[in-house]
């Protein structure tokens, strides 16, 4: 079939071969194939949608368009983790130095922050000396002696998704299934490890604000993962208010380090506990998930993650002492309290809107090119269900200047919503698919 072809079969919502769409896809890859006919074809993908064969088939071209991690030298057992993308959820810097010490080798690559979101290598660079830019080789060995490296995803990596991603971004065709389990399942086969768990989030911040659009994708990635012939879980769980309550780099670092200390429990702290035992229990380092989280939680209460978080930052050239004082990370010049204006229960913390308050202040970037200040950011004291006074603190910014500040305060007062009469809160977790049981919770 012809571009044009395999254009106009996804326009009328007809079969596509596994062939035809390999093309498209390498040839969009080696840059034969231009912009605007992948264009067209990801907006007639988003608007059909595609079936299962045809996300199997562009995640296998995806993966084909590079090269691919292999990590059987190690001695195991391999984990990644991901989550698709959410506000104040900084949980790989909890999860990965856990899971090391529960015998796990996470070797993670990932990404920068983008929109509203954050990304997991703009926090380790808000530690000073921290560095991302690692070689495989040198990825490798470090997780052979302390169980976790993080790095930044190489050009060579899923090419193909790197174009795609960036074509859908700037064309209203990141939100479809298929294109998303695609993106995602490719980098994480190519990435090598061979127990994958996805944390696929749902609510008003998640590219699925619905739980069912959440559970289905939640399925295709698990299918393509175990097709793949590796074991893969996902957890669907809830982004409908930013999941901590930092949002920024230094600050997403602060609330890691007290969750590791200890000091700060709650829904974040409840998430990564929850992420390292349903990890171990995927990679056969627990009977299940309920002993995944016992041990994850005995891993926490010991100092052992801590100190593994220590270890890491180490290793990558990061000042290992901010773990002890925090005050080694950059600080902003302007604190600011935001007080409650009125009495009553909150109902809801807009996530996108808090995200691009802090991306506002200089925590995110609007083009993936764009600077950004590893000191600035929200801390929001409250949660959905909370009951508030007037004048009760909601929310602290961290800004260069004041008048920064007060913008930021703006936002957040109007990403509030207070209610007269008592809220449910959320629940955290939605569905487990795969990893010791399918079900709701
Ligand atoms: N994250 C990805 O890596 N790809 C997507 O398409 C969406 C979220």
């Amino acid at each position: 079939m012809s571009v044009v072809d395999v254009i106009a079969a996804k326009r009328d919502g007809r079969e596509i071969e596994e062939g035809a769409l390999r093309e498209l896809v390498l040839g969009y890859a080696r840059d034969a194939i231009p912009d605007y006919q992948m264009a067209a074809f990801l907006m007639a993908g988003r608007l059909r949608g595609f079936d299962d064969r045809e996300a199997a088939a562009l995640t296998q071209a995806m993966l084909d368009s590079g090269d691919r991690i292999d990590l059987s030298r190690l001695s195991g057992p391999t984990v990644d983790k991901h989550s698709t993308g959410g506000v104040a959820d900084g949980t790989t810097l909890v999860v990965a130095p856990l899971a090391a010490v529960l015998g796990m080798q996470v070797l993670k690559l990932s990404g920068r922050g983008l929109g509203h979101t954050g990304g997991t290598l703009d926090k380790l660079e808000a530690i000073p000396g921290m560095r991302v830019a690692l070689s495989t080789a040198e990825l490798m060995d470090q997780v052979e002696r302390i169980g976790v490296a993080v790095g930044a995803q190489t050009a060579d990596l899923v090419p193909a998704d790197r174009k795609m991603y960036a074509l859908r971004d700037v064309t209203a065709t990141v939100d479809e299934p298929a294109l998303i389990a695609s993106s995602v399942m490719s980098k994480k086969l190519a990435g090598g490890a061979a127990h994958i768990l996805l944390d696929v989030k749902t609510g008003a911040g998640a590219f699925m604000v619905d739980p069912d659009d959440a559970r289905h994708l939640a399925e295709l990635c698990v299918s393509i993962g175990e097709h793949a012939g590796r074991r893969t879980a996902a957890l669907i769980t809830d982004m409908s208010q930013p999941l901590g309550a930092m949002v920024g780099n230094a600050l997403e670092v602060v609330e890691a380090v007290e969750v590791l200390r200890g000091e700060r429990t709650g829904r974040f702290a409840d998430l990564c506990l929850e992420l390292t035992g349903r990890l171990a229990a995927l990679a056969g380092q627990a009977d299940d998930a309920r002993e995944g989280i016992a041990l994850a939680r005995q891993a926490l209460g010991s100092g052992a993650g801590l100190e593994r978080f220590g270890a890491f930052i180490e290793a990558q050239g990061g000042d290992p002492h901010i773990i002890d004082d925090l005050s080694l990370l950059p600080q902003a010049a302007v604190e600011l309290t935001v007080d409650s204006g009125q009495d009553g229960y909150l109902s809801a913390i807009e996530p996108v809107a808090i995200g691009r308050a802090a991306a506002a202040l200089g925590a995110g970037r609007e083009r993936i090119e764009d600077e950004i200040d590893p000191a600035v950011g929200i801390e929001i004291c409250v949660q959905v269900g909370d009951e508030l006074r007037s004048g009760q603190p909601v929310a602290r910014i961290f800004a260069r200047t004041d008048q920064d500040a007060e913008r930021a305060a703006h936002r957040v007062r109007d990403a509030l919503t207070v209610a007269d009469r008592p809220v449910a809160p959320p629940p955290l977790i939605h569905h487990v698919i795969g990893a010791g049981g399918t079900g709701s919770q």
